[in-house]
């Protein structure tokens, strides 16, 4: 009887055929026996994450297939990238994120990163916690010159423009509604000011005067965008009754799993990029599985490979998961193994696609899983798979029939 679940998400797995790999997929083309192996002791098919004819960001993709549906719980990037930098949100709260820039007398942007910053602490320190027209703002760094931003109070809305002009050289934006709410009005307005008086905090603060006396930039404006509001929402293991945890490399999947109430398991030489440690990354999966019910394992580089147009990359990383994944090929019985990817990235576009993407449930040593004829992991195999097509929404629920922890409709 199942009882556990790793679920491996490689994103960007699924692609379009190449000219130059034979018409083959990457996936297709690359040498995949331990794939294969799981393929031929799972059941297969292939899944349209947010529907047929959507495609998919990476962050609606795992909320679908975690079964968040989005239009009820997606508000933006902000909510989640703060999440992922462990800040506690509250319904109501507008999130958002940022990065620290500089800018000139003229409030004219010189640098969107100022100069890459590798360290803000010391000043999201001294604009933590700032009040503005009763609003409170929360500020906590992430990585490099990045920070997370955090208002809350009453009548607040989500519905806001960026300050963040994205390039470098312009006037700062002042931050304008996208509705007629006076809810989206009155954020507009004290996002404004916060972040004229936080620029007069950080244009004067030691830390960057020590930062121009070494001839760098100072870090005295926060451009923030995404901003985003939390809507409450049941964490993983209230909806679902499993212990949960995340080990990803990217910071948006542990934002999105932070978001959801998975612990964050940290994994060294998990880098997110082609480099990472994907065997690190699956031994430990396989011993969180003693302590979590549900362990959501995240791979990212097959879609940045493909983003590049790097079909060859594409699929020599695909080979590079499928060495490791000889150590997904010996579960114990009550382990069931979900793989499959938030969608497919299309190598010819540079861009994620509405093609659907491979899926297998695999496990329970031969029981519980209607094992079908499939006998390798791609797009063209899996689309002969006893699921069928499926949509993410479909995910969860059929991991939670293989539990048994559906409950009964009618009598
Ligand atoms: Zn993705």
């Amino acid at each position: 009887m199942i009882k556990r679940v790793l679920m491996l998400i490689c994103d960007g797995l699924g692609d379009r055929p190449v000219k130059e790999l034979g018409n083959k997929t990457p996936l297709e083309a690359a040498k995949t026996p331990n794939l294969d192996k799981l393929a031929s002791g799972a059941e297969c098919g292939l899944m349209h994450t947010l529907g047929r004819g959507f495609t998919p960001g990476s962050d609606t993709a795992h909320l679908t297939i975690f079964g968040y549906p989005i239009d009820k719980y997606y508000s933006g990037r902000g909510p989640i990238e703060v999440a992922g930098l462990g800040l506690k949100l509250e319904g109501g709260d507008v999130a958002l994120r940022g990065n620290f820039g500089t800018v000139d007398e003229n409030m004219m942007i010189k640098d969107r990163r100022a100069g890459r910053i590798l360290e803000v602490e010391p000043l999201t320190k001294a604009i933590d916690g700032m009040e503005v027209d009763g609003i409170k703002f929360i500020v906590k760094p992430g990585t490099a010159h990045r920070a997370g931003v955090i208002m809350r109070g009453e009548g607040l809305s989500g519905n806001i423009i960026d300050a963040d002009p994205h390039v470098p050289d312009v006037p700062i934006r002042t931050v304008t509604p996208t509705d007629d709410t006076k809810e989206a009005k009155h954020t507009a307005e004290v996002l404004n000011k916060f972040l004229l008086k936080a620029h007069k905090v950080l244009k004067d603060h030691p830390f960057n005067a020590e930062r121009v006396k070494d001839g760098k930039l100072p870090a005295n404006f926060l451009l923030v965008r995404g901003g985003g509001q939390y809507i409450s929402l049941p964490s993983f293991k209230e909806r679902y009754d499993l212990t949960s945890c995340c080990i990803a490399g990217g910071g948006l999947y542990k934002g999105v799993a932070a978001f959801l109430g998975m612990d964050i398991i940290d994994v060294p030489g998990a880098t997110g990029l082609p480099d990472t440690d994907i065997e690190a990354k699956f031994k430990t999966s396989l011993e969180k599985l003693d302590s979590y019910d549900f362990v959501f394992t995240h791979v990212k580089a097959a879609d940045s490979l493909s983003e590049d147009g790097n079909w060859e990359g594409k699929r020599d990383f695909i080979e590079k998961i499928d060495r490791a994944a000889a150590l997904l090929t010996n579960l114990p019985d009550d382990v069931m193994l979900v793989v499959t990817a938030d969608h497919s990235t299309a190598s010819e576009m540079k861009a994620h696609s509405a093609d659907p993407v491979p899926i297998m449930f695999y496990g329970g040593g031969g029981e519980s899983i209607r094992i079908d004829k499939v006998t390798e992991f791609n797009e063209r195999a899996c689309a002969k798979g006893g699921l069928g097509y499926i949509v993410g929404l479909d995910v969860m629920p059929q991991i939670q029939n293989i539990l048994g922890t559906l409950h009964l409709v009618g009598a």
